[in-house]
């Protein structure tokens, strides 16, 4: 990356390129401005030199041809709610804001398929086809306010990942601005193409690094009939992870498999009045169930079974979205009751195959028992073999060394358990230096090549994925 070129540029008119490139009400330079979009859900701050807001995929092409000539960095950005750091601006230049390229652009409800830009807010999409009856399940935690951009950008997860699979698994193709500013189509609009290498799979999850997503079509189902939940509470931790593989063994597939922790369960406690759980109860799962109303039912009674064969204290079901709702706040209300302990959290997305959750919870108490000073709640997708270990810390720097240690020797466990560093989160910049705990040097080798093949000059999200 070329500083020099961007600080030559800025004093030459690199506002004055881009208002001529894209219309002067789309480009953001105050400083006011710009400090809006310095920060993701990492904190980091760093403030981009230029915001383009643009309208259109040529729109896009103009900027990054422009961006390429003169080496200046592009970083894409979608809702701003990554959580490694991918939209932040490491190395300054020109944040490319989509926000106001959401449209919803096509719906085919005979051929399951949507097309959209990257902007849509991923709820907002959810809801729009549901009104088709049609169903685009990848359902990360932040669909009320981050993109399908974004999502296919980091292959977000979700709640129903154990059934449904992640966002990778619904996009069929892609329209991708590449570094140069050309445009390049992957994939087809059709349920099936094993025609050629597989680029679609190749962009999704690639942090913005290889290049620019400007039209995503996804696949869909129909939505389904009815949601159920069940709120299950017990005494052993290890109850409720037996409990959970049982679930699984007895050839059920939930909606949402999810497991909470003692240490978050003791947060929610303190934090909301009105969620009230047992004083015995140190592990709870949270299910939802999903299909046809008869089906629902039926699975729910025979889960009812599973669990109070495995020791559950209590179930609570709910049957209409309204209860269910209530049942799910237990779950939402965590992040937020966690700040009540200590001030900073670093929230890892670790994920093992299923059959070993036992053995890391046991790993992460064990490694915990060398940080005595640190709090850590775990909970998340024990379908899907992913936990957010939330390690908890007070201001002073001591804390955070500690927490970073703590942090790597539970991606060091994760990894020999053959698990991964990251589940859903990405790697961003935040996570670069983990990548070779897990990754090996000729598949890195490669992975850097593809870089480079694709951006041979750095300008697209520098300072990410690699470091
Ligand atoms: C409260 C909260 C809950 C969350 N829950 C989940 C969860 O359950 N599951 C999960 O997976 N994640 C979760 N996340 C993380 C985050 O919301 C996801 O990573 C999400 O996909 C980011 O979308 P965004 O629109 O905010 O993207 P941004 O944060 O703006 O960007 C993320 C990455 O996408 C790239 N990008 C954005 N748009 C484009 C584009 N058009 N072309 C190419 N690259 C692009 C950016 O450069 C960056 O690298 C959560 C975050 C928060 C704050």
């Amino acid at each position: 990356m070329n500083t020099t070129t961007i600080k030559t540029l800025k004093t030459n008119g690199l506002t004055e390129e881009l208002n001529r490139l894209i219309g002067k009400e789309n480009v953001l330079f105050t400083l006011e401005d710009r400090i809006c979009y310095a920060y993701d859900g990492s904190k980091q701050k760093y403030i981009p030199d230029v915001v383009a807001l643009p309208q259109s995929t040529q729109h896009v092409s103009d900027i990054l041809r422009f961006a390429h000539k003169h080496e200046i960095p592009v970083c894409p950005r979608g809702a701003g709610s990554g959580l490694t750091g991918g939209a932040v601006p490491v190395k300054g230049g020109i944040i490319l804001d989509f926000t106001q390229m959401n449209h919803l652009l096509e719906i085919i409800p005979e051929d399951l398929t949507a097309t959209v830009e990257p902007g849509i807010v991923t709820q907002t999409f959810q809801n729009k086809v549901a009104q088709y009856g049609l169903f685009y399940p990848p359902d990360p935690a932040s669909a009320p306010f981050s993109t399908i951009g974004g999502n296919v950008a980091e292959c977000s997860g979700g709640i129903t990942g154990l059934k449904y699979g992640v966002t990778r698994d619904y996009i069929l193709s892609l329209e991708v601005a590449l570094a140069d500013g050309s445009i390049i189509h992957t994939g087809r609009k059709t349920l099936k193409s094993v025609t050629g290498y597989d680029l679609t799979r190749l962009f999704v999850g690639s942090e913005g690094t290889l290049g620019v997503f400007t039209q995503i079509t996804v696949k869909l189902l129909p939505l389904p009939e009815k949601i159920e939940a069940l709120l299950i509470f017990f005494a052993k931790p290890q109850d409720a992870v037996l409990a959970a593989n049982k679930i699984i063994s007895n050839n059920l597939l939930p909606r949402a498999l999810e497991f909470i922790d003692k240490s978050s369960i003791d947060c929610v406690r303190g934090y909301k009045q009105e969620i009230q759980i047992p004083g015995e109860v140190n592990a709870i799962l949270l299910i939802d169930i999903d299909g046809k109303e008869t089906s629902v039912k039926a699975e729910a009674s025979l889960i009812e079974k599973i669990v109070a064969e495995n020791h559950a204290c209590n179930v609570v079901s709910a049957k209409n979205p309204k209860e269910r709702d209530a049942l799910w706040e237990v779950r939402r209300a965590i992040s937020p009751a966690l700040y009540h302990i200590a001030p900073y959290k670093i929230n890892e997305d670790i994920c093992v195959p299923r059959s070993r959750i036992l053995e890391i919870l046991d790993r992460i108490a064990d490694i915990h028992k060398r940080y005595p000073s640190l709090k850590v709640a775990s909970f998340g997708h024990i379908g899907d073999g992913n936990i957010h270990v939330n390690v908890m810390y007070d201001k002073e720097e001591q804390q955070q060394i500690m927490a970073e240690r703590m942090i790597e020797e539970i991606l060091r466990a994760t990894v020999e358990l053959g698990g991964t560093i990251s589940g859903e989160h990405g790697i961003g910049n935040v996570k670069s230096r983990f990548l070779p705990l897990e990754v090996p040097p000729q598949e890195l080798q490669i992975m850097k090549d593809i870089k480079h093949l694709l951006d041979p000059k750095g300008i697209l999200n520098p300072g990410k994925m690699f470091g």
